[in-house]
């Protein structure tokens, strides 16, 4: 891969793109920073390096990140997390179904089957689709990233998994715009992390790397080959529900048994006894990745009793022995499925949380090779790294980058019925034009149903139905005379348009695949950005309201205590001190009774206070 910056001096400032990883559990946003040669990754505003995906909904307010998960297990039915697992599928796909039964928050059908998340908000019920809620992370990362840049971003480059369809990569472009970005492209998870791995390697001839991503719920394998300038995705597997949360779940049933033969009690018929003991094995599960063995420590956990348990790392590995098995042999079917053996494989890039388990490590290291597993990148940063050097590139910033994916299936029409020709075959690298010509079965016959599908299997039952179309118009003639050639566009993020056209008659019709899935209307997204608008001058009047708060809290306080210190020192009258502190206490009590008042009254009582109730020797003191 040709890279790093040529060091043409730092010069004017330019706006910068970014790179979001919008993960299913966290969102990681870095930026190319060409003086330093490399991207960064830019931090919350609570200083961490990624943000929890989700999102909460209060009586008063709106909360997103680390603000949104500090409070879930007060609010879980109002806390929405997941939406990546949702955006761009049907309500009736079955996985839809499987994913809702472990929900807290409520998903229901909306119009065209698609599904939609339905929440009370400041008292009221609201909805909001799957594209909303990503929308709402996007501008949260795109907030932190201009909180750090001081500047308005809007191009970005963003990420999503590799065995993502049409239909799931274009509403998460439609998220990106409903959060006021300009989505330069979407790339695939594996290759941003293969982009990060090669920016950390001296490249030579080709490599061919397994991209091993385990994040909090999902598991995603891919074999890639990574040459100079091209990064080939060879195959790819996964399972959608492995990930961190299973590994929780193992060490969650493992506690409650323990207390509960402990106590004789059944702990688990409390739910915010079982969320408190989650989260505990999780930070827990953490601290196995670098230690032997740690302590859950949790005090009046369930009727008053406390819960305390030593777990070793072996017993970790020994409740997730037959996972950590099952993701070993998903990588061993991707390397098959590459047409690969494992001395073809050069190295395996750890990528997402979960990849930080030793055992896991351990178990890569027998099975495919001690030289293999590669510590290069950081696991739960390469993804963004990558997307923001191709963002840097894409955006004329001092990086160069030549890099070209492929289409992760074949692409092609329905023939005679029942058997599919391709049109673009897998692994065509994009973007790319691809044509083939058809004609009638029929005697004049005017029109042509022209059906779009993905997969790999010969029938087209057994593949994907991703669009169909029909081209009417065709002058009549005998069968087999007309010429109908259709051709196939992929664009650089992999969206692909189909259009036909009857070379006799010039007759022309073309679709975007817009119904596998059952996308936003162009109106429907223009609603969404209005309403993002709305949420946005919602968190302001939020913040502004808290920032004149706490002046008034800090005022009254302030005052307080020099009162009361000029008072011990004896330099004003007890009297008039008491009063002073008495006006001050009243304040405080209004601050008490007014916790919701508008940011003007907190401004008006402060300067009633400040200004009028406050007698003059306060001033010097
Ligand atoms: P996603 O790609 O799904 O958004 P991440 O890659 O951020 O998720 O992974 C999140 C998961 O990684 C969580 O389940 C978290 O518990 C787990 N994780 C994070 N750090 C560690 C660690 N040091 N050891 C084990 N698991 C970890
Ligand atoms: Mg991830």
């Amino acid at each position: 891969m040709e890279g790093r910056g040529r060091g043409r001096g730092r010069g004017r400032e330019q706006v910068k793109a970014i790179g979001i990883d919008l993960g299913t559990s966290y969102c990681c946003v870095a930026v190319w920073q060409s003086h330093h040669n490399m991207a960064e990754i830019i931090v919350n505003e609570q200083g961490n390096r990624t943000t929890p995906s989700m999102v909460a909904f209060t009586q008063s307010q709106r909360l997103i990140g680390d603000a949104a998960k500090n409070q879930i297990a007060t609010n879980p039915v109002n806390t929405v997390f997941d939406a990546k697992r949702l955006i761009g599928r049907r309500f009736s796909d079955s996985c839809v179904h499987d994913d809702i039964k472990f929900w807290p928050f409520t998903v229901i059908q909306g119009k065209d089957d698609k599904p939609v998340i339905q929440v009370t908000h400041k008292e009221e019920t609201k909805l909001f689709a799957p594209e909303e809620i990503s929308s709402m992370l996007l501008m949260k990362m795109k907030t932190i990233s201009e909180r750090y840049l001081k500047y308005e971003v809007k191009n970005a480059v963003i990420t999503v998994p590799a065995y993502f369809n049409d239909a799931q990569k274009r509403a998460t472009k439609d998220a990106g715009k409903i959060a006021g970005l300009n989505v330069m492209r979407i790339i695939n998870e594996p290759t941003a992390a293969a982009i990060s791995y090669g920016f950390h390697d001296a490249f030579t001839g080709e490599k061919n790397v397994v991209v091993f991503d385990l994040g909090g719920g999902t598991f995603d394998v891919s074999v890639l080959s990574v040459q100079k300038g091209k990064i080939v995705v060879k195959a790819v597997n996964g399972d959608m529900h492995l990930g961190g949360q299973d590994f929780d779940n193992r060490m969650l049933n493992y506690c409650v048994q323990k207390f509960n033969t402990k106590y004789k009690v059944d702990m688990s018929k409390s739910a915010k006894a079982l969320r408190r003991l989650r989260s505990e094995c999780e930070r827990a599960k953490r601290n196995l990745s670098s230690e032997e063995e740690t302590v859950i420590d949790i005090d009046c956990l369930y009727k008053e009793h406390d819960f305390s348990v030593k777990v070793s790392r072996a017993k970790f590995e020994e409740l997730n022995a037959d996972l950590f098995e099952k993701c070993i042999e998903i990588v061993r079917e991707c390397i098959h499925d590459a047409h690969m053996s494992n001395d073809q494989i050069d190295d395996i890039v750890l990528v997402g949380g979960s990849s930080r388990i030793t055992k896991l490590q351990e178990l890569l290291r027998q099975n495919f090779g001690q030289e293999e597993v590669c510590n290069k990148v950081n696991p739960d940063e390469a993804v963004a790294y990558g997307a923001a050097v191709q963002a840097a590139a894409l955006n004329n910033e001092d990086v160069t980058l030549a890099l070209t994916d492929v289409t992760p299936l074949s692409l092609g029409t329905e023939t005679d019925g029942d058997a599919i020709t391709v049109v673009v075959p897998r692994n065509t690298p994009i973007p790319t034009q691809r044509e083939n010509y058809f004609t009638t079965a029929c005697d004049n016959q005017t029109s042509v149903s022209v059906g779009v599908y993905e997969g790999e299997r010969a029938l087209i039952a057994q593949n994907n139905l991703l669009g169909e179309f029909d081209l009417s118009g065709i002058p009549p003639a005998r069968c087999g005379v007309p010429s109908v050639k259709v051709c196939f566009k992929i664009s650089e993020d992999g969206i692909l348009t189909a259009s036909a056209e009857d070379e006799g008659s010039g007759a022309s019709k073309e679709i975007t695949i817009t119904n596998a899935g059952g996308r936003l209307s162009k109106e429907e997204v223009s609603k969404m950005i209005a309403n993002a608008e709305k949420f946005r001058e919602d968190d302001e009047k939020v913040k502004k309201k808290n920032m004149a708060r706490k002046s008034l809290e800090h005022f009254i306080y302030n005052m307080k205590s020099r009162v009361t210190e000029a008072k011990k020192k004896h330099n004003i009258k007890t009297s008039a001190a008491e009063d002073v502190l008495s006006t001050l206490n009243s304040a405080e009590e209004w601050l008490d009774d007014n916790e919701e008042a508008e940011a003007c009254e907190f401004e008006n009582e402060l300067k009633e206070l400040q200004f009028h109730r406050m007698p003059h020797f306060t001033r010097n003191l």
